[in-house]
């Protein structure tokens, strides 16, 4: 409770927020006001944070109007859609809320989309699949359109049609200093260029312009394997997706199915080696790639089937409610009967439930890695295995041993990394530590000079640790 108290100490003024609410349509929330709590809360609930103010935006004037007050003031600015991008926490900051931000225009003749800042992929995805179009949304609807694209982007057509990051036609961006500008191609093409990959830390996007791809259908679905058989799952695995077209994005997943009320009975508790995935192409020749699974073993469970791309959560199954959780991310060189030992040992049981829930090996490549004419500071284009791991932590006790657990594993995993990151499927201050192993050192050292000329004071400090000059 001490430090709970010491955070609010930092709070600014009410009366030099009173110039501020004249000047915004959206709420001013400030620490004690009604409505506190819920402002400054998280999908993760993890994140406990206590902003000096909060500003629930309502247009690109709102969040230009929060940034200069935040200038004038010293203030640091963190923004936040849904909350589940978990970065360093707002304390003593601005902290701008863009749920507001929520136009949301298709173009059926032209497969493109305008998305404002505060829409998550659900509403995305729905009104496109109407036209029979797909955004390159990720495993969960709920995640924010915005955010997820910033950090590159991954889903499951992105062997097929590549980064979230590199299907962005435009950016409207609020820089440090307030100004509200245009990025693209054709207008601060520098800033375009790092938007796309640095995890939001160049300026607030208000809203993005992006393609549209022509799907409606896909072949998706898990196939659950007892986990005793994990170790032949996952070599397996890696044997086959080196035969895979760039059509069929997959991963393979150790998944502790949690013993809770609202998981099917048939799941709960139980826990499994998962190969997953969508093809993007005719059920058929999706159903014959599947079958090279389906006839070395019947699965416990066989989910894989044509299925429409407005149903794409239903494979990844992510929780949808906030939840307190800590995951970890890393690039693997390999999927070496070593790395897999590894992987084993921290993510199925071992005489107990296992801390960690999902250990998750995304197979990517394809069109992330063949982006031709495309360059924007996403550097991770010739990764192809990312590891995702997560916890559920409702306790303290819970959270300092999932974090425990997810050192263990990268600690043992080192001999088969490659020692760069995803931003996005990192959290915290690990996500903020290791911004030097997102970038190569080329596109880091651009970042900064771009940071230097949109955002000298370091307005934008919570996402990345990328520093301007001096
Ligand atoms: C259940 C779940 C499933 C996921 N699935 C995938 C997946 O399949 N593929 C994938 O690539 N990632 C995935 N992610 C990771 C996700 O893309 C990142 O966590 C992303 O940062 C979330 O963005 P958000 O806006 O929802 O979260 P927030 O916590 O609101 O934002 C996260 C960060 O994004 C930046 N940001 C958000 N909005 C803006 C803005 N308007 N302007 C500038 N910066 C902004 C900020 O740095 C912010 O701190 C998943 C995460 C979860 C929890």
């Amino acid at each position: 409770m001490q430090q709970r108290a010491e955070r609010r100490e930092m709070a600014v003024s009410e009366s030099s927020v009173a110039e501020l609410r004249a000047q915004v349509a959206g709420a001013v929330i400030m620490p004690g006001d009604v409505g506190y709590d819920e402002a400054r809360a998280a999908w993760n609930l993890v994140i406990d944070q206590y902003p000096a103010v909060i500003v629930r935006a309502e247009s690109a004037a709102d969040v230009s109007a929060a940034v200069r007050f935040a200038g004038a003031h010293g203030l640091g600015v963190k923004v936040q859609a849904t909350g589940h991008g978990a970065s360093r926490e707002a304390d003593g900051a601005m902290l701008v809320l863009t749920a507001g931000l929520t136009e949301l225009r298709i173009d059926a003749e032209a497969q493109t989309a305008w998305v404002g800042a505060g829409l998550m992929w659900g509403p995305v995805l729905a009104k496109a699949q109407e036209a029979g179009l797909a955004p390159l949304l990720g495993s969960s609807p709920g995640v924010g359109a915005v955010g997820y694209t910033l950090g590159g982007g991954v889903g499951w057509l992105a062997r097929k049609y590549g980064l979230a990051s590199d299907s962005v036609l435009a950016f409207e961006v609020v820089l440090g200093d307030g100004r509200i500008v245009r990025a693209s191609e054709d207008e601060n093409a520098d800033l375009f260029w790092g938007l796309r990959g640095s995890a939001g830390s160049l300026g607030i996007v208000t809203g993005m312009e992006i393609r549209l791809f022509p799907v409606s259908m896909v072949y998706g679905g898990n196939l659950l394997y007892p986990v005793a058989q994990a170790r032949e799952v996952l070599r397996r695995y890696r044997d086959w997706i080196a035969t895979l077209p760039d059509a069929m994005t997959t991963s393979v997943v150790l998944l502790n199915v949690p013993p809770l009320p609202d998981v099917p009975e048939m799941l709960r508790g139980q826990s499994f080696a998962v190969v997953r995935g969508a093809y993007a192409g005719p059920a058929t020749e999706g159903a014959a790639l599947m079958d090279h699974w389906r006839q070395w073993q019947s699965p416990v469970i066989d989910m894989f089937q044509e299925m429409p791309f407005a149903a794409v959560a239903g494979i990844s199954m992510d929780p949808e409610g906030p939840m307190p959780g800590a995951g970890t991310s890393v690039w693997m060189d390999e999927l070496s009967d070593e790395a897999i030992d590894v992987l084993i040992h921290y993510g199925t049981p071992q005489g107990g439930p296992p801390a960690i829930v999902s250990t998750e090996v995304r197979h990517l490549g394809g069109a992330i890695a063949q982006a031709e004419g495309v360059t924007s500071a996403y550097s991770l284009r010739n990764e192809s295995l990312v590891l995702h791991a997560v916890g559920i932590t409702p306790t303290p006790e819970a959270f300092t041993h999932v974090m425990g657990q997810l050192a263990g594993l990268r600690a043992a995993l080192a001999p088969y990394l490659t020692g760069s990151v995803y931003p996005n499927f990192l959290e915290g201050e690990e996500k903020w530590a290791r911004t030097a192993d997102a970038f190569s050192p080329e596109v880091l050292e651009q970042l900064q000079a771009v940071k230097t000329k949109y955002d000298p004071q370091n307005i934008f400090r919570y996402a990345l640790d990328i520093q301007p000059a001096g």
